[in-house]
């Protein structure tokens, strides 16, 4: 008998595809808390699970969904009563544990984070891996030297969900922004974000020189590949890019001399195996005095029966902004 619908990916004929399916409590793995998600949201690596890459998910069927917010109903663990409201990001969940796409997810103990007071799962997934993601690129930046005044910060991949969330961050701790994006129809929301300018990706073409204008103090950057080589001659003497992403590839065609003549670091960002108070605390945060109102504002919700276009949008970089998935 079933007890509940996810959004399950098959393999057939090699080819990667989801359908909503009936399953039953006793298909979920082991696990300390049985959480009914009310919400979750939509990632670039959803993208890649769903579509069958093996870098995040070698088993199928599977339930993707690395997020997911919803209410304790069965709990082995003294500190997380039946009754808590969670949210869970990261670790395994979503790439080889069934993920948020599901109306339900057994997972460790260790990956939840109570939701912060006043906050409602929905709201937690506007911000979900992104928000967290942005928060902890931005945390960094700061606690690497970044301060208001010192110039502009460059955001990449501007339009999509860390990117944005990054733009709103940064621009609401007092940063001048400045957003690289390869969709000029998002000009308006970027600028609806703080941008206070906006430049295309041909602003971060591939050169041959060392080093560039020193012009940004430091960078959120959500793409990889050679636009981070740009970005890093570019930074001002001490700048910083906090790197979180591959979209334009994986490899970094930098020489030295940014490195040894300016000093500038380049900082790895990971949001996914971190320990949970590291979470906890970017949470504290979001829905703190770092909370993005536009963000929250501009962000679709959709239902299961639009998972596959939406996702899709994420392969062909056409997704922007973010995408709650609402259970009923
Ligand atoms: P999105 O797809 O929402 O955003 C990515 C954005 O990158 C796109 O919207 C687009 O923005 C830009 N982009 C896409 N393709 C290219 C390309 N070929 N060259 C240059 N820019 C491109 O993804 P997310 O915001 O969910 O994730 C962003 C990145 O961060 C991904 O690579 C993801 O894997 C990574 N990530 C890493 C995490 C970590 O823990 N390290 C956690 C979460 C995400 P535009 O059109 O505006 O240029």
């Amino acid at each position: 008998m079933a007890d509940f619908k996810a959004w399950r990916v098959f393999e057939e004929d090699g080819k990667f595809a989801g359908r909503i399916t009936p399953q039953s409590f006793g298909d979920l793995p082991e696990g300390d808390v049985l959480i009914r998600v009310d919400h979750s949201s939509l990632n670039f690596k959803d993208a890649l699970s769903a579509s069958g890459n093996k870098g995040v998910t070698r088993n199928f069927p599977h339930t993707p969904g690395i997020d997911a917010a919803g209410e304790v109903v069965e709990s082995a663990s003294n500190d997380l009563p039946k009754g808590s409201h969670v949210i869970v990001t990261g670790y395994d969940l979503g790439m080889e544990t069934d993920g948020g796409f599901g109306q339900y997810i057994r997972v460790p103990r260790g990956w939840c984070v109570q939701m912060p007071t006043g906050w409602d799962s929905r709201t937690a997934m506007v911000y979900g891996t992104a928000g967290l993601t942005a928060a902890l690129c931005v945390n960094k930046l700061i606690e690497a030297g970044l301060a208001k005044g010192q110039g502009p910060v460059l955001v990449t991949g501007a339009s999509g969900g860390v990117g944005s969330v990054a733009v709103e961050l940064l621009t609401s701790q007092g940063f001048d922004v400045v957003a690289v994006s390869g969709k000029p129809d998002q000009a308006d929301a970027l600028k609806k974000h703080g941008a206070v300018r906006i430049e295309g990706r041909e602003f971060l073409e591939e050169t041959k020189k060392p080093v560039l204008k020193p012009e940004f103090a430091g960078a959120v950057d959500t793409v990889g590949g050679p636009p981070l080589a740009e970005i890093i001659k570019r930074l001002m003497p001490g700048g910083s890019v906090a790197a979180c992403g591959l979209a334009a590839g994986t490899g970094i065609p930098t020489a030295v001399f940014p490195f040894i003549l300016r000093g500038v670091n380049l900082l790895g960002v990971d949001s996914v195996e971190i320990p949970l108070s590291r979470k906890e605390s970017m949470w504290k945060k979001l829905s703190g005095e770092w909370r993005c109102p536009i963000s929250e504002e501009d962000a679709r919700v959709i239902g299961m029966d639009q998972l596959q276009d939406a996702l899709s949008a994420f392969l062909k970089g056409e997704a922007h902004g973010r995408v709650v998935l609402a259970h009923d």
